[in-house]
């Protein structure tokens, strides 16, 4: 499946990623590619984390607090995404429709969720249903943020319906739902998923975070939890000298733990 995700939200998984390029975004004049009402708005040049980030890759601070610049939204039509000078031909589509107006005017919802629904849902049309769930699981995170846990339990289980309605998950991103199933209490189906992928014998980082969430399901704790208490010093960690190995070494996880580590 292609991946129509624009901008910096390439990184469908966890959101902006530290890039080459950081430091404060500048305001500047941009045309929505939907309604094509100019705006001043600012491209966001992610800042890498220096925390560890949560089980769900949330990333830490400082590019945690920084969600409310993730994404631009037209003051005129509501669309919303990283870039939106930038649009999917289906996107143009969805942000006529009545559940996208109903979702960027739903004064019940934090509206800073909202936004990341309203994107979640564009994504959702373009049929990039994995970065749908990103999105969705971003709006959880603002959930999170704005301390309402019914909604953030909600778009938790939002989010992993539309990560198991698109492609085969790889390990880590079955992390992932095992987290957000286990935040969003459900035990029961996060124990089930965490056995399976338990017994598929992940790579090393995979296996230490699934290990913490076995113990966390079984004491029923939907609270949070950082990368940091799942893994082993990395003076205790296997060097990557075989080739599989080395490849792992490419993986989302040991980027994240690299940044952090700098830290
Ligand atoms: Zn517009």
């Amino acid at each position: 499946m292609s991946r129509p995700t624009p901008g910096p939200f390439h990184a469908a998984r966890n959101g902006p990623q530290p890039g080459p390029r950081t430091g404060a975004a500048r305001p500047a004049e941009v045309r929505c590619a939907v309604c094509g009402t100019e705006s001043r708005q600012s491209r966001f040049r992610p800042v890498p984390p220096e925390g560890a980030p949560d089980l769900d890759l949330r990333p830490g601070e400082p590019l945690r607090g920084t969600m409310a610049s993730w994404l631009q939204q037209c003051p005129h039509c509501g669309y919303v995404a990283p870039e939106i000078a930038h649009a999917h031909p289906a996107a143009i589509e969805a942000v006529g429709t009545a559940p996208f107006r109903a979702l960027i005017a739903d004064a019940t919802h934090p509206p800073l969720a909202r936004r990341f629904l309203a994107y979640a849902y564009v994504l959702e049309e373009t049929g990039a249903l994995h970065a749908a769930a990103e999105a969705t699981l971003q709006a959880a995170w603002a959930a999170d943020d704005a301390r309402k846990p019914d909604l953030a339990r909600a778009w938790r289980g939002e989010a992993v319906a539309l990560w198991r309605a698109g492609p085969p998950l790889d390990a880590e991103q079955t992390v992932r739902v095992v987290d957000a199933l286990r935040r969003a209490e459900a035990f029961e189906d996060a124990g089930t998923t965490a056995d399976q992928l338990a017994a598929t014998h992940p790579p090393d980082a995979v296996a230490g975070v699934i290990a913490l969430e076995q113990r966390l399901i079984a004491m029923r704790d939907a609270g949070r939890h950082t990368v940091a208490s799942a893994l082993p010093p990395p003076s205790r960690r296997p060097h990557a000298s075989q080739t599989s190995i080395a490849r792992r070494g490419t993986s989302l996880w040991d980027r994240i733990k690299g940044f952090w580590r700098r830290g």
